[in-house]
C-alpha cells in the first residue's frame, strides 16, 4: 500500500519511525489495520541513497500484513518516483532519448531503459486507468493523443490536475500522485489485476506534514 506522504526524502528519511502516518483501513475487510512491525529500505533521489523506515501494518480478522510506502517510491524500485516520472516523461513525450535522460537524472542507462520500456508496456493500461479516474474525479473526458505513451502521460497530468483541486493533492506532484493511486505498481512487472486505486476508501487524502 502506498500513502499520499508529502515530505521531502530527507525529512522522511530522519523521521525515521516518527513519521505521522496515517491509519488505515484493511482493504479487504475495512477494518482498522495496527501497526505491526517495519523495516528498512533505501531509495535514491538527488543522486544518493538513503535510508527510510517502511512500517507495516495488520488486519487482525483477515491476518494480512502490508507494508506502508511513502509515495515517493515505487514498489521494488531502488529510484525515487519523481526520478522515474521525470525520465519517463521525458523520453515518452519524445522530448529526448533515454541516454540524455538517465545522465541527467544520474541513473545508469540500462536501469532508465527499463523504465521507458515497462511504461511503454503499460501504457494503454495507465492511460484508460488514469483518464477514468480524472473523469471520475469531475475533470472532462479528453481525446487521446496519438501513442499510449504520450496518451498515459496526458491522462496521469488529467487526473493529477482534477486531484490538485482536492485538499493536501497539489503539494505532492504528479508522479507521488501516481505511485499513491496506483498501490506503488505504475511500472511494475507482474501485475496482472487491475492495479488502479480509485475506490474512496483508499483514494486518502494527503496527512499534513510534520511539523518543523
Ligand atoms: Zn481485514
Amino acid at each position: 500500500m502506498v500513502w499520499p506522504c508529502p515530505l521531502p526524502v530527507d525529512a522522511y528519511a530522519r523521521a525515521g519511525p516518527e513519521v505521522a502516518f496515517p491509519r488505515l483501513d484493511c482493504p479487504s475487510c475495512a477494518g482498522p489495520l495496527v501497526f505491526w512491525s517495519g523495516y528498512r529500505r533505501h531509495v535514491r533521489a538527488a543522486g544518493r541513497c538513503v535510508r527510510i523506515f517502511i512500517p507495516r501494518v495488520r488486519c487482525g480478522p483477515c491476518r494480512v500484513s502490508h507494508a506502508l510506502l511513502p509515495a515517493f517510491t515505487l514498489a521494488w524500485r531502488l529510484d525515487a518516483a519523481e526520478v522515474i516520472g521525470t525520465v519517463v516523461a521525458e523520453v515518452a513525450s519524445g522530448r529526448c532519448g533515454v541516454r540524455p535522460a538517465a545522465a541527467r537524472a544520474g541513473v545508469p542507462y540500462t536501469t532508465a531503459r527499463g523504465w521507458v520500456r515497462r511504461f511503454a508496456a503499460r501504457a494503454p493500461q495507465i492511460g484508460a486507468g488514469f483518464a477514468a479516474l480524472a473523469v471520475e474525479l469531475g475533470g472532462e473526458p479528453f481525446p487521446p493523443p496519438a501513442g499510449a505513451a504520450r496518451f498515459a502521460l496526458a491522462a496521469i497530468g488529467a487526473a493529477f490536475a482534477m486531484a490538485a483541486a482536492l485538499p493536501g493533492w497539489a503539494g505532492l506532484g504528479s508522479w507521488r500522485f501516481a505511485s499513491s493511486v496506483s498501490g506503488g505498481k505504475l511500472i511494475a512487472a507482474n501485475t496482472t489485476s487491475p492495479f488502479l486505486v480509485v475506490g474512496r476508501r483508499r483514494f486518502m487524502p494527503p496527512v499534513p506534514p510534520l511539523p518543523a
